[in-house]
């Protein structure tokens, strides 16, 4: 852990050198899907962002307790309390059981994070799975005074906890313009003020997803599940709580609120949030309809796509941008993003095959820290991106003969790709020596076109036409060089 991360805090609004509570172990809490829908690439994002985060950091040498939620109680995406429950909704509309709804889609979810790379958090818990937490938080909270009960539901009294702590600290948001913005809610009455928010509601006669708790048969808050499943996991103070920007408000402002009037102090130390992806300048959402589901982009299948994209060319897409730039969708930038990958991973091959020499003539020993540099200033995917492009032309000069590396030089260069192409960026390819058996794949086509050079040398050109022939039409394209051969498999 000698190199130091400097990562950007929401809360304090500027970067800081990380410093876990209990190093080497270190304790993540990122929002996760509410699961009543198929995941679209709005979803991909924070999930390939925190991937980052939490690869790197193992990387670094941190044990990482790494928590995502699965919000499957079906609150609203946005800030009413008020409306039905959308896993309920689908549920009435599918004839299935609420939960049969939540296991379909996070089946699908799975697949999807699995596709991209996504390596599975340590724990995954369901708000549904902790509603004991959440009504002893809202007794907790109730105690102390911020909060009060209203018709059975229960409210966290705002204005109240703004006169003692800063209610809007996380977003910068000021208590005037909430008033503006929510004044026109329904269910105002039960409420003392119309910024309140909901940590218990009694649930109407409707309502299918129901517990009881000391207030009425209801069920938790919005904010509610995160607040006490990351205290459960991670404990009353931890280091880092993720997730995108559309959540500071009032999703995350409300966490720390929750957390402030519960324990008497904040529990998140890093507020970390990735920015959105847009469709037209527009941030893509469920509840905006201006989405396209990961599965439609694997497999091309919506109007607005031209053609297929494979899971590692969104992945690339999407750490393409730095985490907390925007980024807006296009086809052309998507096709680019192909052809880029595509460089990066051609590049890697003929890094494979490319034979040491007695000395380099080109330099390669920056690098790993240039990387490195790139990867702590507040994880600069873009940045370690074009250094792999450059290294890349370093490779293409010396395969075409025109530059040199020596044997430690060589050994470097390969570490040092798939280090960061694989491991941190997490990268794959279908064609890639990354496992043993492509491995072995990769020697057998080597060992073919030997025996060519060989029946070449001969004058066999039977031979070596058969093997040259056969391997084309396998989809190889083979090129003579002027010292041997190179290959790679079209896709
Ligand atoms: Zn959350």
């Amino acid at each position: 852990m000698e190199h130091s991360l400097k990562i950007y805090n929401t809360l304090s609004r500027k970067k800081e050198v990380f410093v876990p509570l209990h190093s080497p172990h270190v304790g993540m809490y990122v929002c996760g899907p509410t699961v009543y829908g198929d995941a679209h690439l709005g979803h991909a994002r924070p999930a390939i962002t925190f991937d980052l985060l939490f690869r790197y950091l193992t990387f670094l040498g941190y044990k990482v307790r790494y928590v995502r939620n699965i919000t499957d109680v079906g609150h609203l995406e946005n800030d009413a309390d008020e409306g039905e429950d959308k896993i309920a909704k689908k549920a009435r509309l599918e004839q299935l059981e609420p939960m049969e709804v939540v296991q379909y889609y996070l089946n699908r979810y799975h697949k999807a994070m699995e596709a991209l790379n996504v390596l599975p958090p340590s724990i995954e818990p369901h708000a549904s799975g902790h509603i004991i937490e959440q009504i002893e938080l809202v007794k907790a909270i109730l105690e102390n005074g911020w909060a009060y009960e209203s018709e059975g539901s229960v409210y966290f009294d705002v204005e109240k906890y703004n006169k003692e702590y800063h209610y809007g600290k996380l977003s910068g948001r000021n208590i005037e313009d909430l008033l503006n913005t929510t004044r026109d809610l329904d269910g105002q009455s039960e409420k003392r003020n119309s910024m309140d928010f909901a940590l218990w509601k009694k649930a109407s006669p409707e309502h299918i997803m129901r517990w009881p708790s000391p207030w009425s048969e209801g069920f938790p808050g919005w904010h509610l599940e995160c607040t006490a499943m990351s205290k459960k996991y991670l404990g009353e103070e931890f280091d880092i709580h993720g997730g995108g920007m559309d959540l500071i408000f009032p999703h995350h402002e409300c966490e720390i609120a929750q957390s402030c009037a519960s324990q008497g102090k904040d529990s998140v130390r890093y507020w970390m949030h990735n920015n959105m992806i847009t469709i037209n300048g527009q941030k893509m959402g469920k509840s905006l309809g201006n989405f396209i589901t990961l599965d439609q982009f694997f497999k091309g299948d919506h109007p607005m796509l031209t053609q297929a994209y494979s899971p590692m060319t969104i992945r690339f897409f999407i750490l393409q941008a730095h985490y907390r730039s925007t980024v807006d969708f296009s086809n052309e930038a998507l096709q680019a993003s192909e052809k880029g990958l595509e460089r990066l991973m051609d590049g890697y091959q003929s890094l494979l095959k490319i034979q040491p020499s007695a000395s380099s003539s080109v330099d390669v020993s920056g690098l790993r820290e240039d990387c490195l540099n790139a990867m702590s200033d507040d994880l600069n995917s873009p940045i370690v991106i074009s250094h792999l492009f450059d290294a890349t032309r370093i490779i293409n000069t010396v395969a075409s003969g025109a530059a040199t590396l020596s044997e430690a030089d060589l050994k470097e260069l390969k570490d040092v790709f798939s280090l960061f192409l694989f491991d941190i960026l997490g990268l794959q390819s279908s064609s890639t020596a990354s496992t043993e058996s492509d491995e072995a794949y990769r020697k057998a086509v080597d060992l073919l076109l030997s025996m060519r050079m060989e029946a070449k040398k001969r004058k066999d050109w039977g031979t070596s036409d058969q093997i040259r022939d056969q391997l084309t039409a396998f989809g190889f394209e083979i090129k003579d060089t002027k010292d041997g051969f190179s290959w790679k498999l079209n896709k």
